[in-house]
């Protein structure tokens, strides 16, 4: 099958099996959302959910974040990881988005990625999910896995592997498509012993680099 059809017929699959295609990242407005994904490099969504009430409660605009110590953002979000770094990025975002944005977290792309903390892959979740913007297949550690297994790319760098797919999904599929990868990734296709007797897309999956 070529990739065409093989993508198309992923996309197909994917979509019954998984109908929801929300963030697993708990929020309840834009600047939640962007606080969380920050929050979500290299550290499970479940963990980056423990902190963010006790954060968002303490400083709950981004005003509010971008004035708090440094050391008390720290010791909230300790358990995300790299809280020292986050810390940092956080409160900066803040102050940028406070002062430049009028507080409101800008639907660009460009504006976005000018936010410290945020990189390419949360500023596309970001436009994703909560603005309905498709800017670009987000590449985590699971799209990159599942794409590779799933013949879809050769590559194995995030930027590549998006331009990749991007070319081989419609557009308007983007954002649904990265996240219904991700949770396959995190249920079915998970990297160590991935579950092929039950997934959904055995019949379209070449199993690249998955011992038989
Ligand atoms: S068939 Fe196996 S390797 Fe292919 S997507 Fe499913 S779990 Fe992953």
């Amino acid at each position: 099958m070529d990739p065409n059809r093989r993508a198309a017929r992923i996309v197909e699959l994917l979509s019954g099996e998984y109908p929801e295609t929300g963030s697993e990242l708990v929020h309840r407005t834009t600047w939640e959302l962007l606080v969380a994904t920050i929050l979500s490099a290299q550290c499970t969504d479940i963990r980056v959910n423990q902190v963010t009430p006790e954060l968002l409660k303490r400083w709950p605009r981004p005003a509010d974040l971008a004035s708090a110590e440094q050391h008390e953002v720290e010791e909230v979000i300790r358990v995300t990881g790299m809280f020292r770094r986050k810390a940092s990025s956080l409160r900066a975002a803040a102050k940028i988005v406070s002062e430049k944005h009028s507080g409101e977290v800008p639907a660009d792309l460009e504006a976005l990625v000018a936010l410290p903390g945020v990189g390419r892959k949360t500023a596309k979740v970001v436009l994703g999910q909560a603005f309905g913007i498709s800017a670009g297949v987000v590449v985590d550690t699971h799209v990159r896995r599942l794409a590779q297994r799933l013949g879809l790319t050769r590559g194995d760098d995030p930027e590549r592997i998006a331009t990749e797919l991007e070319s081989l999904i419609p557009r308007t599929e983007w954002i649904a498509f990265s996240t219904r990868l991700i949770l396959h990734g995190r249920r079915v296709c998970v990297a160590r012993s991935p579950r092929c007797d039950v997934c959904v897309l055995d019949g379209v999956c070449p199993r690249v680099g998955v011992p038989r």
